[in-house]
């Protein structure tokens, strides 16, 4: 049988261990101690902590979903919850998605609303060369300027014109006008793709990552630190031997695990940008929402994720997210001006969290996957494809890979 090394153990590694281990021998090297990389949890206080920020399954891709239910965790074991999304906007509580809350926001400032309306209904398809543009396009220019750039700087951490809009389209819902309309003389019906999500009966998403790696062979605590290519083989740090390396990690460091690498190709790896996220769990008083967005800088959270709503029984338990490294004084202190905050009880801050979709992502991250292409080391998922995938998507990505792995074998 041939060995394959699968770097890292997170939702893409566990999967392509799932489909090739009945054809190869397949061993996944795992540098953490835990396998699920950014999607595992933590437990604390009997519930669960998702260290680099919360997760809820959903896909609009019936194959992942059949796929997930029949193969890994049963559908029985999960319930479905419905998304009550909230935006704190200009100091009040509206309904996500806010394109959809104009009625919400004519209770507070009606002429704010009618400039929203009027640019939103006038507005018309126009060359796009930025991420700032394309709000604009899409969404007028008051919903653009007053929400989605005071947003998206904040998340990215950099100004919407100094940003590609290729991931934009498969990420944010977006209403025609007929939509928009039918939202301003009705209530707000959140009926959008994602609009309703999965979550384990167990109350903890680790039940679904090990379910993932059920049976399979990890090495835990094992960093990969240098791939080396040989005439029909691969050796990993010095020692073991295999037929194929596939990684998982992240597309901007595998470069310099490999020998020979061109020095154009480490170039275009290190213009690879991507952001932490820092995170804090707390207890709360009860709220009723699923999660809630701050565009606003006046807090440095961008989004508070109440957790203990995907709960069954429910919880008061969230995480408040906030991009970047931030200190655990810092979000203790910037926890204070929320009452509902009672009391934290723990704080991550990731590695890798967010692919920075700037002007060298397309042509850096393609020159660095072309290299790896090139010499048949495959790189795979959310970081070693440097795209903004989701979980449904990563798994979309492995079953592709396995797939034309399984092909060329027979
Ligand atoms: C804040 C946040 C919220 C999210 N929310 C959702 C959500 O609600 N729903 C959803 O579907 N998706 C969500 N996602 C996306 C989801 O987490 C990812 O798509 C998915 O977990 C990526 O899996 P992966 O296996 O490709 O990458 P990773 O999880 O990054 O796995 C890579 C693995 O490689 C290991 N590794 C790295 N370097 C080495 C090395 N040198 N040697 C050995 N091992 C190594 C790492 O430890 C890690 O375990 C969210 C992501 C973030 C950041």
């Amino acid at each position: 049988m041939q060995k394959i090394a699968i770097i890292g153990a997170g939702v893409t590694g566990l999967t392509l261990g799932r489909l090739l281990k009945d054809d190869f021998e397949v061993t996944l090297l795992e540098k953490e101690t835990e396998v699920g990389g950014i999607a595992r949890t933590r437990n604390i206080n009997d519930c669960a902590y998702h260290i680099v920020g919360g997760h809820c399954l959903n896909s609009k891709n019936k194959t992942i979903m059949d796929f997930i239910f029949n193969e890994i965790l049963p559908k029985d074991q999960w319930h479905h919850v419905q998304r009550n999304a909230k935006i704190f906007f200009n100091d009040h509580l509206i309904s996500y998605p806010i394109e959809f809350a104009i009625k919400e926001i004519a209770q507070f400032d009606k002429l704010l609303a009618f400039n929203m309306t009027q640019d939103f209904l006038s507005s018309k398809e126009k060359p796009v060369r930025n991420l700032k543009d394309w709000f604009m396009q899409k969404f007028g220019a008051t919903l653009a300027k007053e929400y989605f750039i005071p947003y998206n700087s904040k998340i990215w951490g950099m100004n919407p014109e100094d940003m590609d809009y290729v991931w934009v389209q498969d990420k944010l819902p977006i209403p025609n006008k007929a939509d928009f309309f039918t939202a301003l003389i009705d209530d707000n019906k959140d009926t959008m793709p994602h609009s309703t999500f999965y979550y384990p009966n167990s109350n903890n998403q680790n039940t679904f990552i090990e379910a993932l790696g059920l049976g399979l062979n990890v090495v835990k605590n094992f960093t990969v630190s240098a791939i080396k290519k040989n005439k029909a083989s691969w050796t990993i740090n010095h020692s073991d031997e295999y037929d194929m390396v596939i990684s998982t990690m992240p597309l901007n460091l595998t470069p310099f695990l490999l020998a020979d690498t061109p020095q154009n190709i480490l170039q275009h790896a290190k213009k690879l940008k991507f952001n932490k996220v820092s995170n804090m769990l707390w207890d709360t008083k009860p709220v009723d929402d699923t999660w809630r967005y701050y565009p606003s800088t006046d807090t440095i959270f961008h989004r508070h994720i109440h957790i203990g709503n995907f709960f069954k029984p429910v919880k008061t338990r969230t995480i408040t997210e906030s991009i970047g490294v931030h200190s655990y004084a810092e979000m203790v202190q910037a926890g204070r001006k929320f009452d509902y905050l009672l009391k934290p009880l723990d704080y991550n801050v990731s590695e890798h969290a967010y692919v920075v979709y700037d002007e060298n992502h397309q042509h850096s991250s393609k020159a660095v996957k072309d290299y790896l292409n090139s010499i048949n080391l495959h790189s795979v998922g959310r970081f070693g494809e440097w795209e903004y995938y989701n979980m449904d998507i990563c798994m979309q990505s492995a079953m592709n890979l396995a797939k034309k792995i399984k092909s060329r074998q027979g």
